[in-house]
């Protein structure tokens, strides 16, 4: 059995490229072998033999959030509204385990243990942290150690796969390097995790600025598609869309940017591969795509009460925590504390 994690951090709603790149391929793995994972879109459950059996762990990675500057109101709905989402995007809490990470006291406690592993340097050199430390706002020291707890939370889980993408293969490095040193240090404690790609992950790009990747946002804002977003902005926004004067409907990701993030998420959405003779019916096919994908996730989205929810999120932290404290207590004995009697 494989076991991968993906963490989701409420700072912004999930908007379509989280989906295509992230939640998609997550719920289409489930059950899946892991070969069969680093495939395209949704497929059909497929029952593990027990042989490559890959087995996914959720977090709403709510600690995260209160590394920048947020409103915890916020960040209470957003948890809620991620877990929310991932349930009604497919995600089966009977074979995949999703839970909110500060339920789960472990992960700050192996958080400390591996900052007594971790040199200034090393966290220092990360490069989200160099970015997002020279903007006008006040720094936490938490956004400096975020790596580490980001190493804790994969590490407690004796993960083998974290599907990244490229902003986070840095911080895989670096919770790959603690585990290895820890277990070198001081005995074999933690699996060392790698990453993977699944292989036909979409990246999705701004529409209103197509050569930034689609994010996050807590604003209403053109260029991205919230996955709640009512059909008719959905199709306001694609028909806004940014594209060029070249008129010609092809993949061209340095010259067409614009068009080439629709052909992608157009694909994304339908798995077909047809071919537009204009500007205006590709934007047509990719609103009701886009439409065609997020109708039933907003159906099960609004049949789904907080309760439902938060019930769901419970029994998943309870479901991860004798795991957790397994590794916890390998990783406290193994580097010089007495266990508590
Ligand atoms: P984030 O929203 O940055 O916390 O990312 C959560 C997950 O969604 C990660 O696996 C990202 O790689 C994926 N993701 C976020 N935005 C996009 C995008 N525009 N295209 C593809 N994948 C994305």
């Amino acid at each position: 059995m494989t076991r991968r994690l993906t963490g989701l951090k409420p700072t912004g709603h999930l908007q379509l490229g989280n989906l295509l790149g992230a939640i998609r391929p997550l719920v289409g793995g489930q059950r899946e072998t892991g070969s069969e994972l680093l495939t395209a879109a949704p497929s059909p459950a497929v029952q593990g033999t027990g042989r490559g059996v890959t087995e996914s762990v959720i977090m709403i990675v709510d600690l995260h959030a209160l590394t920048i500057e947020h409103d915890p109101q916020r960040v209470r709905d957003l948890t809620v509204e991620h877990a929310r989402l991932m349930l009604a995007a497919g995600v089966d809490p009977d074979v995949t385990t999703m839970y909110v990470q500060s339920h789960l006291s472990e992960h700050a406690q192996l958080h400390y243990l591996l900052e007594c592993a971790t040199g200034f340097g090393e966290a220092r050199r990360m490069i989200q942290f160099k970015e997002k430390s020279t903007g006008p706002d006040p720094v936490r020291l938490s956004l400096l150690t975020y790596p580490v707890l980001m190493a804790a939370d994969i590490l407690l889980h004796d993960t083998e796969e974290v599907p990244v993408g490229d902003d986070q293969t840095q911080h895989l490095e670096l919770a790959r390097d603690v585990a290895y040193r820890f277990n070198t240090r001081y005995g074999q404690t933690f699996t060392v995790p790698r990453a993977v790609t699944p292989a036909f992950a979409a990246r999705i790009m701004d529409l209103a600025e197509p050569t930034a990747k689609m994010g996050k946002t807590n604003a209403v804002t053109a260029g991205v598609i919230g996955l709640l977003d009512r059909p008719d902005v959905v199709r306001r926004k694609v028909m806004r869309a940014v594209t060029d004067t070249r008129n010609i409907v092809r993949r061209d990701p340095d010259r067409q940017p614009g068009v080439t993030n629709l052909l992608e998420i157009y694909v994304a959405c339908t798995g077909d591969r047809r071919e537009f003779a204009s500007y205006g019916e590709l934007k047509t096919a990719v609103a009701d795509a886009v439409i065609a994908v997020l109708e039933p996730i907003q159906r099960r989205f609004a049949a789904l009460t907080p309760g439902e929810v938060l019930s769901v999120l419970h029994d998943g932290a309870k479901q991860a925590r004798p795991r957790a404290q397994a590794t916890l207590e390998r990783a406290t004995e193994a580097i010089g504390l007495i266990k508590a009697a």
